[in-house]
């Protein structure tokens, strides 16, 4: 299935750039990648279990997996891909220094980054929790009113929390597993972010709890820089990731990594 694929975007990548014009060949993102051959990604590894690191150093994840298969979808092979840590506060500059050729970082379409980014489509659905320890008596994000909230910088929650709470005092870290720290001791009551991500704290550790309200709805995409150059790699994503989706691959992703 994916040689098809591979085949498919290969054929795109040629009527739609049209061969011997040189010109449009070097501004277009999809046909840089085929001629590098090689794809760099970036991707968490404090967001377990949509990006981490295993014993062994390896990316694992949800979202590395998704890299991987459009590795395989565009190149051929997923040998061909370099990943690269990003941060929620640092994942949007790694885009634009050209570090990256895209973002597969557990990262939410908003209104506001959609000014500054495109966006594939949404590949999962998270939505905004509270990760507590267990026995706490916070129970809503009214609870929190007040009192001090764990965020990370540059993420949605940071953001939401920053407008709608702004009598709420925020203790920011750049990484989830600061945040887990954190948590753990005892500098706010609860750490605001996507469920998927608290969820991966909470499965981990026993004496934390996830609440079950959910505040926004968090549509995870892959982000690419914004402007003309991105449209036929964006087109090829989104091709992959439908695929991947009809054919139930992603779906075995989720369960191997126990998301719903
Ligand atoms: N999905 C949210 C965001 O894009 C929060 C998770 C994260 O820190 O990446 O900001």
């Amino acid at each position: 299935m994916l040689k098809k694929i591979f085949a498919v975007l290969l054929i795109t990548l040629f009527v739609c750039c049209g061969c011997g014009q040189k010109q449009q060949t070097i501004e277009n993102d999809l046909n840089k990648i085929v001629e590098k051959d090689k794809l760099t990604v970036g991707v968490r590894t404090d967001a377990y279990p949509f990006g981490y690191l295993d014993k062994k150093g390896h990316y694992k994840g949800y979202d590395p997996a998704i890299a991987r298969t459009i590795a395989r979808g565009i190149l051929g092979s997923d040998k061909k891909i370099k990943f690269v840590t990003v941060t929620a506060a640092d994942r949007m500059m790694k885009l634009y220094s050209g570090d990256v050729d895209m973002i597969v970082a557990t990262m939410s379409v908003t209104p506001k980054r959609r000014q500054l980014l495109d966006f594939s489509d949404p590949y999962y659905i998270a939505g905004q929790a509270l990760l507590v320890k267990k026995g706490s008596k916070i129970r809503t994000l009214q609870d929190l009113n007040k009192k001090k909230a764990i965020i990370v910088f540059g993420s949605t929650s940071e953001n939401s929390l920053r407008t709608a709470m702004p009598t709420l005092g925020i203790i920011g870290y750049k990484t989830y597993e600061q945040a887990y720290q954190a948590l753990k001791k005892g500098k706010a009551p609860a750490i605001v972010s996507d469920d998927t991500i608290l969820l991966g704290m909470a499965l981990k550790d026993p004496t934390v709890e996830l609440l079950p309200k959910r505040y926004t709805k968090e549509p995870y995409a892959v982000a690419f820089r914004k402007g003309p150059e991105s449209k036929d790699l964006i087109r090829a994503v989104n091709y992959i990731i439908e695929t991947e989706n009809k054919n139930g691959n992603l779906k075995k992703l989720r369960e191997a990594y126990h998301i719903k």
